[in-house]
């Protein structure tokens, strides 16, 4: 999942533009090569376009591997965020790439101060923005019954970590958990767009 910044269309057409070359590219080189390759893709086309001077998206991707030791792998740049859902503990995997995520790491700020900051929302990490990126990586364990989370900051902004939990103990089918979760944050008054994706590990083989 990606979720785009910038004036006019910018936002919109960074976040499309790298989600279409992630999607290209994923089986060729690997997710984090495919990461690289959207990133020059969207600086290419920021810096070539007037349209989308200013551009950047976030990208939060997973891949999957069967074999003996099924494994997934998350890339992350910016603060969108996966999450492991697992024996009902909410683990987040990623770190975000943010000003208030920084603060908080460094013990400046309360968790639940970051997340009612003013400027929760300025990132220091995006696609787009300069010819390379540092991408980070996670390399995971898979066991049956995982439940895993994408979202956008629109969700993780909007509502509470225990609501979150709530929806993803209550609501079976991944889908219908992903819409719910969606409601909730546009219930909550959120401004933003909110993006969640969810990922039910069922049978392993
Ligand atoms: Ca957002």
């Amino acid at each position: 999942m990606a979720d785009g910044m910038g004036g006019h269309a910018g936002g919109a057409l960074a976040s499309a533009l790298a989600l279409q070359v992630l999607l290209a590219r994923v089986g060729a080189g690997g997710l984090t090569e495919a990461v690289h390759d959207a990133n020059r893709a969207v600086w290419e086309r920021a810096a070539t376009d007037p349209e989308a001077v200013g551009m950047g998206t976030t990208v939060c991707a997973m891949t999957f591997a069967g074999g003996a030791r099924p494994s997934a792998e998350v890339a992350n740049v910016g603060d969108s965020r996966a999450f492991l859902y697992r024996g009902g503990i909410l683990e987040q995997i990623t770190v975000d790439h943010s000003l208030v995520a920084e603060l908080e790491r460094s013990g400046a700020l309360t968790a639940e101060q970051a997340r009612r900051h003013p400027h929760r929302n300025v990132i220091t990490r995006a696609l787009g923005l300069a010819a390379e990126v540092e991408v980070d990586r996670f390399q995971l364990e898979v066991e049956e019954g995982d439940r895993y989370l994408l979202c956008s900051d629109g969700l993780t902004n909007a509502v509470e970590p225990s609501d979150v939990v709530d929806h993803l103990r209550e609501e079976a089918d991944p889908q219908a958990a992903a819409g719910s979760l969606v409601q909730l944050a546009n219930a909550a008054g959120g401004r933003d767009n909110v993006t969640v994706v969810i990922v039910d590990v069922t049978t392993l083989r």
